[in-house]
């Protein structure tokens, strides 16, 4: 239990990748505060089965991340429940496609509230405590789409790219102050997130979801396997453990190969 008396606050974790990391950081001892959208009964029983199975305190916060205030009040809420916030895990995102002629402004506008400028909130109002008790991990789940593009993914892309250089900025700017600031870039991982895509590929190319699955994992893997939510766990819990005391300002591909190509 390397991470007892640590706490840490996952954005997006009701479902897919945070609730995964959130799993995994509650495994090594840490206290955790969820945040997410969902249905509040399903929610409760998620936060009450992570703290029953790991003996830590969990909290929730509904907090909206497209909204700079809601994102404040988050981190004090969670720094007057459980004490702190030692770990921010930036993962909250959202996803639509479109050719860029075509890409409605307020998609944009919500894509770069909630994926890029959300992270930018989150670090802005966590910094202080962690630089404070001379310790603290960030971690922001960027993408494979942080190093590379793909058509009709315009906010996305843009949001991801953005999520690297502010990591590489607040790592340099917390280079001496015990806190390192990194970006897991994931490839294809099955989440609801991606489960939408799949479903309307198949839809438009007239192939079943299981075809389609194999097809939209291989045009971008040499790897044609999914990454688990629990893989990317684990590699948040090995970036707040002390071997990666000095990796800083980096984006760590877990992608099947994606951009190695
Ligand atoms: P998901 O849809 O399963 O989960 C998204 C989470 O974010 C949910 O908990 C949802 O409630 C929350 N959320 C959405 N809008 C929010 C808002 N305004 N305020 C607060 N919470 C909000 O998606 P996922 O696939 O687990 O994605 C998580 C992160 O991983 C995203 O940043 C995504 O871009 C990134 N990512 C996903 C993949 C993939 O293949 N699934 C690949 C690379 C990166």
């Amino acid at each position: 239990m390397s991470l007892k008396g640590k706490v840490a606050l996952v954005t997006g974790s009701t479902s897919g990748i945070g609730l995964g990391i959130a799993r995994a950081l509650a495994a090594e001892g840490a206290d955790i505060m969820l945040n997410g959208f969902g249905d509040a009964a399903q929610i409760e029983a998620l936060r009450s089965d992570i703290a029953a199975s790991h003996g830590g305190k969990v909290g929730y916060s509904g907090a909206d991340i497209s909204r700079p205030e809601q994102i404040a009040g988050m981190v004090a809420e969670a720094v007057k429940t459980l004490g702190s916030v030692d770990i921010l895990v930036n993962n909250a995102g959202i996803q639509f496609t479109a050719n860029v002629e075509d890409f409605p402004d307020e998609r944009w506008d919500q894509i770069i509230a909630i994926n890029m400028s959300g992270v930018f909130h989150g670090m802005k109002a966590a910094i202080p405590g962690m630089k404070a008790k001379g310790w603290g991990r960030i971690i922001n789940i960027a993408s494979a789409h942080g190093l590379v593009a793909s058509a009709q993914k315009v906010a996305y892309v843009a949001a991801k790219h953005g999520v690297l250089g502010m990591t590489k900025v607040a790592a340099i700017e917390l280079a001496n102050a015990g806190v390192t600031v990194n970006a897991i870039c994931p490839g294809w991982v099955l989440t609801p997130l991606v489960e939408k895509q799949l479903h309307d590929r198949a839809e438009k190319d007239g192939k079943t979801v299981e075809q389609e699955t194999h097809d939209l994992v291989a045009e971008k893997q040499p790897m044609v396997k999914f990454t688990t939510p629990e893989q990317i766990g684990g590699l948040a819990v090995f970036l707040c453990s002390d071997a990666a005391a000095t990796i800083t300002g980096t984006p760590l591909s877990i992608d099947g190969g994606w951009v190695a190509q």
